[in-house]
C-alpha cells in the first residue's frame, strides 16, 4: 500500500466525504427530475418529499362567486341573453335591424348621454313591410285603439290603408305597406331607416326627460310611446 494514495485529511473516514457530494448529487437529480415531471414522464416513480411549493387545486380554481343583486334593474336572464351587445354604449334587441347610418347615430348618442343612462336598448330600427306590420298588429293587439295610432303616425290616409284589412292578419297588412313602399310612401320613418325605438322601462321621468333631451339635442324628433321612446329624424345636427 503507497502512502500517495492514503486519505489527505486523516480521521476522516472517506464515505463522510462523499457521502453529503453524493446527497447533494441525489437532491440535484431529485429537483431536475421534479422541475421537469410536468413535461417529461418520469421512468420511475419515486415518492417525493412532502409538496412545499404545490398548493390544492380547488385554491386555483375557486373564484369569487358574483353577487345575485349586481343586476338589480329588473332585466331579465333571458333579456340579458337576447340582447347581443353590439356595442359599449347600446345594444339592440335581437333581430332588430340597425344599419350602419343608424348605428352611427346612436354611437354619437351614447357619447352624448350620462352613464346612468347607458346602455341604451333599441327595440326597433329599420322595418320592412313585415316588420312593419307586426308591430302595427302588436300595437293593436296589446290594446292601441286606431284612433291612438292615428295619433302616431302622420299619414293617415297611408294607415286607414292598413288598418282596413287589419282583420285578415299580418300578411295581409304586409301586402299593402309593401304596395305603398313601391309606389314611393312610408307610413313609418322606420320603413326608410329614419327611426329608432328605444326602451323606456326602469327609467325614471327624469332619465327618460334626459334621454329625450339629448335626442333632441342631436336634431332628432322623440314621441313617448307606451312602451319606447320613438326617436326619428336621425342626422346629426351639422356641427357650427
Ligand atoms: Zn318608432
Amino acid at each position: 500500500m503507497s502512502p500517495r494514495i492514503l486519505p489527505r485529511l486523516p480521521g476522516v473516514p472517506l464515505l463522510a466525504l462523499c457521502g453529503p457530494m453524493a446527497r447533494l448529487a441525489h437532491i440535484a437529480a431529485r429537483r431536475l427530475g421534479r422541475h421537469t415531471r410536468h413535461h417529461v414522464e418520469p421512468v420511475t416513480p419515486e415518492p417525493l418529499p412532502a409538496p412545499t411549493q404545490s398548493p390544492p387545486a380547488a385554491s386555483v380554481t375557486a373564484a369569487p362567486m358574483p353577487s345575485p343583486d349586481v343586476v338589480d334593474d329588473g332585466t331579465t336572464l333571458d333579456e340579458l341573453l337576447e340582447e347581443p351587445q353590439k356595442s359599449p354604449t347600446w345594444v339592440a334587441l335581437s333581430g332588430v335591424d340597425v344599419t350602419p347610418r343608424a348605428a352611427a347615430w346612436l354611437d354619437e348618442l351614447g357619447a352624448r348621454v350620462e352613464a346612468d343612462l347607458l346602455p341604451i336598448t333599441v327595440t326597433s330600427g329599420r322595418r320592412s313591410p313585415q316588420r312593419q306590420a307586426r308591430a302595427l298588429h302588436d300595437d293593436l293587439v296589446a290594446g292601441q285603439t286606431p284612433q291612438q295610432l292615428h295619433a302616431l303616425y302622420q299619414r293617415d290616409d297611408l294607415l286607414d290603408e292598413v288598418l282596413a284589412v287589419a282583420d285578415e292578419g299580418v300578411e295581409a297588412m304586409t301586402e299593402v305597406l309593401a304596395l305603398q313602399l313601391a309606389r314611393g310612401e312610408h307610413l313609418s320613418p322606420h320603413m326608410r331607416d329614419d327611426a329608432v325605438d328605444l326602451r323606456r322601462r326602469n327609467r325614471s321621468t327624469e332619465q327618460l326627460g334626459r334621454l329625450v333631451a339629448h335626442c333632441q339635442a342631436l336634431g332628432a324628433q322623440t314621441v313617448i310611446e307606451r312602451d319606447h321612446l320613438h326617436v326619428q329624424h336621425l342626422t346629426p345636427r351639422p356641427r357650427a
